[in-house]
């Protein structure tokens, strides 16, 4: 243990049962030995209820602080080691821009349900909410977009075309049912074209880190790797999860990375999803099976959470210096909305 380590530890005991510290599976393992809950979005989001502590530290981006900050009770604080962190592809669609598409939507008869990949602001999972559509993560986007679909409504899924993209697939939906929509600085750049005989309009988001990888790499490692198995995230291109042996959300890829050890079926296990993960997940197989990233992927937001922003952070919390992060009260009941609605749809 180094110095940092041994002081962080200190204060989780000094503060025992009024913390909990939460960390996405895509922090280091530095930080991750630090967290009382590990877990993906939808997992998180689902133990926030039942946590006790008053202080919710939570190691990972801006977007996830919000989400927990929704589903805390009054007398509770949400604080991010290093509140910068945003998602990238979070970045690219923001509440207002959201608002007027789907108020540009409706004035061409189109009548939309929001749906919203978690990795949004608060203010965007505002207006989704007040639209009356939901929130989905990678886990459950087929579940929520499935009730979207059979609404009767038509749907616009945001931000992620690949997610988007992919989901629809396995839906059952084709390139003819949906349209990547084309966006002005503020609202739809192609008011005029003809949306009728679309069911699902879709956000031309994606995540970068995941966006970077391509069918060529799936090729090589075919070839470097002969008989390997290569799983993917649902945030990668369309074309290269077909290329896969299969795609899912990032507890999806733990369970079948278990499962392929536990069979030992494969000699190598190729993932492409956050370098973190795949690191930790090639240690903790190593006797069962050869596990490597697709490609070398580390989001630089992730990273940017460290154990000494994690000591920063605790010993401000110990002080009562630190600055919990603040929502917009109007953004609060219809942002929880959508949230909820996702929960419920997913129960
Ligand atoms: S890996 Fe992609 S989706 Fe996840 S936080 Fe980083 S930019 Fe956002």
């Amino acid at each position: 243990m180094n110095d940092i380590s041994v002081k962080i530890s200190a204060l989780r005991e000094q503060l025992g049962k009024k913390l909990c510290i939460l960390g996405h599976h895509y922090q280091s393992a530095a930080v991750i030995q630090h967290c009382d809950m590990t877990g993906d979005s939808l997992e998180l989001a689902r133990q926030i209820e039942s946590i006790e502590a008053q202080y919710l530290v939570f190691c990972g981006v801006y977007f996830m602080g919000e989400a927990a900050a929704l589903l805390t009770r009054a007398e509770q604080q949400v604080f991010l080691p290093e509140p910068h962190a945003d998602c990238m592809m979070a970045l690219m669609a923001s509440g207002c821009h959201v608002r007027n598409v789907l108020l540009e939507l409706q004035a061409m008869d189109q009548d939309v349900l929001p749906i919203a990949y978690v990795n949004t602001s608060v203010g965007l999972k505002a207006q989704v909410g007040t639209f009356g559509g939901a929130v989905c993560t990678s886990a459950n986007a087929k579940e929520v977009l499935n009730w979207a679909l059979t609404s009767g409504k038509k749907v616009l899924f945001l931000p992620d075309k690949h997610l988007a993209r992919n989901t629809a697939q396995a839906l059952g939906l084709g390139p003819d049912d949906w349209q990547i929509l084309r966006l002005s600085g503020d609202g739809l750049l192609d008011k005029a074209k003809d949306l009728t005989s679309k069911r699902l309009f879709i956000w031309p988001g994606c995540c970068p880190i995941h966006s970077q990888m391509r069918v060529q790499d799936v090729q090589a490692m075919r070839l470097k790797y002969p008989g390997c198995a290569i799983y993917v995230h649902p945030e990668c291109p369309p074309e290269l999860v077909r290329a896969c042996e299969g795609a899912g959300s990032t507890s999806f890829l733990i369970k079948e990375a278990q499962r392929l050890a536990d069979e030992q079926s494969v000699k190598d296990l190729i993932i492409g999803t956050e370098s973190n993960l795949v690191t930790r997940l090639a240690l903790r197989h190593k006797d069962a099976l050869r596990l490597l990233p697709l490609k070398e992927a580390y989001c630089p937001d992730m990273n940017a959470i460290t154990e000494e922003k994690l000591l920063i952070l605790l010993q401000n919390i110990e002080r009562g210096t630190a600055k919990a992060l603040a929502l917009e009260e109007a953004e609060r009941q219809p942002a929880k909305a959508a949230l909820a609605r996702m929960l419920t749809i997913c129960r």
